[in-house]
């Protein structure tokens, strides 16, 4: 039997100050939203997605954009990590780039029925509006990637067929995107599914970056980036603390969280450039930040492997059985 792929290392982006802080519904003040970052900062990560330039009416959590942006890129210890922001239109787009931001990600739909619940129209329409914010980005010399939301099941239809999908690569491909974000949006994929799809994917698509963007609503997440390490895939986004929910089953867990996949990974011995305890840290801190009481990953409740208890005295063990 042949051996699991173990690539050398893998590339995280950190997405909690957009998928994380868009699941809050608390307001977070502009102040320690830009305390959390860099607090991400110190853990070494090396690019995040900062935010999403969104109207302020559907994410009103979001709506200081342009605020966070600007003290980002002036604050010195942010200086050399690559920010992205989400973007669901020409206006956002143009907002972005106007705020200085070096790289998009555009936002579509597998399915029709999420499409319309996210963006108001099917996902044929809604990929028609991809090409003016494109043309936007290539003209302002901004770096721009596509992504693909609940590509391997939708809340409203269960499983995404692999047909799906292509039309939906071929368009991004004839649009000269080259670089991809497939989003487990609510969670459903599985590794079959996974190694299936971008083995398909890969061969189809070889000229395409992929990057996995997995949230752990049935547990699934961290079996998921194994399988897709298999097929050679190394970019991965996580959330720190594991900040984000699911819109469609409130309390579910979201994003995988950033501290557990660095330590999934570094037991794998495969470099993540994060380091670990400081992600265990500010993931603490993070949560106590944002008053949150239970302990929302598995390194906030178990702690790392390194982390070993005091031996067991025998006479004492001996005693305590008796
Ligand atoms: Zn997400």
């Amino acid at each position: 039997m042949d051996q699991l792929f173990i690539p050398k290392k893998v590339s995280i982006c950190e997405v909690a100050p957009r998928d994380g802080f868009q699941a809050e519904h608390t307001w977070i003040p502009t102040d320690k939203k830009l305390e959390i970052i860099r607090l991400l900062a110190r853990t070494g990560v090396q690019s995040i997605e900062l935010t999403s330039f969104v109207h302020p009416k559907a994410i009103p959590q979001l709506k200081d954009a342009e605020i966070v942006t600007a003290h980002a890129l002036q604050t010195e210890e942010l200086q050399g990590i690559k920010f992205r922001s989400l973007v669901p239109n020409v206006k956002g787009a143009q907002r972005s780039i106007d705020a200085g931001i070096r790289k998009l990600k555009l936002m579509l739909s597998a399915t029709d029925s999420h499409s319309i619940s996210n963006a108001n129209c099917g996902v044929e329409e809604a990929q028609n509006a991809l090409e003016p914010i494109i043309n936007l980005a290539v003209k302002h010399n901004v770096e721009v990637g596509g992504s693909i939301s609940v590509i391997f099941g939708c809340p409203y239809e269960g499983l995404v067929p692999l047909r799906k999908i292509i039309p939906i690569m071929d368009r991004y491909r004839a649009m000269g995107i080259k670089e991809i974000s497939l989003a487990d949006t609510t969670g459903m994929g599985n590794p079959y599914q996974v190694y299936n799809y971008l083995g398909v994917l890969k061969e189809q698509y070889p000229e395409v970056t992929f990057s996995m963007h997995f949230h752990n609503t049935r547990g699934m997440a961290f079996a998921n980036a194994v399988a897709a390490l298999q097929q050679g895939v190394t970019n991965f986004d996580s959330s720190i603390a594991g900040l984000g929910g699911c819109p469609y089953a409130p309390g579910a867990s979201g994003n995988i969280a950033t501290e557990d996949l660095v330590h999934s990974f570094h037991e794998m011995g495969i470099e993540t450039g994060i380091k670990l305890d400081d992600a265990i840290l500010a993931a603490k801190k993070v949560n106590e930040m944002l008053g949150k009481k239970e302990k929302s990953s598995y390194m906030l409740q178990a702690g790392p492997n390194s982390q070993l208890s005091k031996r067991p005295d025998k006479q004492q063990k001996l005693e305590s059985v008796n």
